[in-house]
């Protein structure tokens, strides 16, 4: 029996449901925002993240599934979104004046890391992204923290927490940086094994380690808002403003630093403080990476954007129990047949009330009329269309709304101009209209 790979998983029903349901939210909300859908290849360049995320992040150190191809080629598979979309707009030149300005564009599909697999951390799993390039403005940091939130918001998902921090310019984060080594130098021995790592090459990262030891250690370092430059901080204080101005909250935290490379000024995450997921899970991050294009061989180009864990968000929704009215999968009509001719015609019956819009089943296997109204039953049908010697003789179809108990007939070749009128009037719970102008008359 062949498994399926460690850290992968097979979506199906529910899962899927909730997959489709917040790429649906994504595709409509971003739209709003004017974002368009960018798709890139999964596999690319071993150079690009090498060179896009950085050599010394944990995602190109320990993660990245990368081999040679038939043509020894370096490929990896992508394990993050922002570098390819960089890549793209870099080489299909998207900065041109044919282009939107700014240039605004979301993505959502599989990343790939080599990691130990655990609940929300897979091997396989899928992120949904957004990327803003070429203007530097405190609005669009705002706006695309907007975006996120209305996103969770239409997923029905209230509880989140975002925090929010500055780098500065490169310059500022890279002083701030040897202020911190020498901080931790003399405290290199009794620093955690993953912080002993990576504070040579990643030092930042010390700062937001989840060892106990290592936070108290860094209770002291220096802060990073003390070698911020009144323009730096200037521009981080509006971006808080237009948050404000939103009436979306946030908390500055000053140890968030991100784990990538490329950021500079603003930095965010969104986490969930369910109780019932455990501790604060981040479900979504971002930041602002103005140096990231023209370090990859495109324009000075300025550039601000998240990616957002799918696994991780449906995992969310499913504890809450989010907005269920995602998950319906009604079915309007179900056909039932009786005998060889009504077998024929039902089939295609089924077919022309698709094709009107309705979402339609049928019985396949031959099975006594009792057996086929169970199954609309049980399938929780709007209405069962029957079809049988009597309908065929007389070239009608008979209709019965399940939960109403209403009845109707209709010529068959009235279907196609008649049957939306039908399935509104047994449909439509009466009581419900009644009540209604029973209330307004008086
Ligand atoms: P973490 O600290 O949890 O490893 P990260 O900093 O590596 O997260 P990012 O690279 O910022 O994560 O990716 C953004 C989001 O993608 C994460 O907040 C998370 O929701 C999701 N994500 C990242 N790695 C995985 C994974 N291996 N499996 C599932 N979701 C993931
Ligand atoms: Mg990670």
């Amino acid at each position: 029996m062949i498994q399926r790979p460690k850290g992968t998983a097979d979506w199906f029903g529910q899962e899927m449901a909730y997959m489709t349901a917040i790429e649906e939210v994504v595709r409509e909300v971003s739209e709003s925002y004017r974002f368009q859908e960018v798709r890139t290849p999964i596999f690319e360049s071993y150079d690009l993240f090498s060179r896009g995320v950085g050599n010394g992040t944990d995602i190109v150190t320990k993660e990245m599934y990368d081999f040679k191809d038939k043509g020894d080629r370096h490929i990896a598979l992508r394990p993050e979104g922002t570098a390819s979309v960089v890549r793209a707009y870099i080489e299909n030149k998207w900065f041109g004046p044919e282009y939107p300005h700014p240039f605004k564009a979301t993505y959502i599909g599989p990343m790939f890391r080599y990691e130990r697999p655990q609940a929300g951390r897979m091997r396989q799993f899928h992120q949904f992204g957004a990327e803003v390039f070429a203007e530097k403005d405190p609005r669009i940091d705002a706006e695309v923290i907007a975006m996120a939130c209305e996103i969770f918001n239409t997923l029905g998902l209230g509880q989140l927490k975002i925090a929010i921090n500055s780098l500065g310019l490169p310059e500022e984060r890279a002083a701030y940086r040897n202020a911190l080594v020498a901080y931790l130098e003399p405290l290199e021995e009794q620093l955690s094994a993953d912080s002993k790592r990576r504070y040579k090459d990643n030092p930042l990262r010390v700062l937001d380690s989840k060892d106990k030891g290592d936070q108290e250690l860094t209770q002291d370092a220096p802060k990073l808002s003390e070698y911020l430059s009144k323009e730096s901080k200037h521009y981080f204080e509006e971006v808080l403003r237009h948050l404000d101005l939103l009436k979306i909250a946030y908390v500055v935290d000053e140890r968030l630093v991100r784990g990538l490379d490329y950021y500079q000024d603003t930095v965010f995450e969104i986490m969930t403080e369910s109780e019932k997921f455990g501790a604060n899970t981040t479900i979504c991050a971002g930041g602002r990476y103005d140096g990231l294009v023209s370090s990859l061989g495109g324009p000075e180009t300025a550039g601000v954007g998240f990616a957002c864990g799918m696994e991780r968000l449906a995992l969310l929704m499913q504890l809450e129990e989010a907005n269920d009215s995602l998950r319906e999968n009604e079915l309007d009509v179900y056909v039932v047949t009786i005998g060889e001719d009504a077998s024929d015609y039902g089939f295609k019956l089924v077919n022309d009330l698709r094709s009107m819009g309705y979402v339609v089943d049928q019985d396949y296997r031959g099975r006594a009329v009792k057996k086929q109204f169970k199954q609309a039953q049980k399938d929780q049908a709007k209405l069962v269309v029957t079809i049988g010697e009597n309908e065929i003789a007389e070239s009608t179809i008979s209709i019965k709304a399940l939960k109403t108990g209403k009845e109707a007939s209709l010529p068959i070749e009235d279907v196609e101009e008649d049957f939306d009128g039908i399935f509104n009037r047994l449909t439509i719970d009466s009581s419900v209209i009644d009540a209604y102008f029973n209330e307004s008359k008086d």
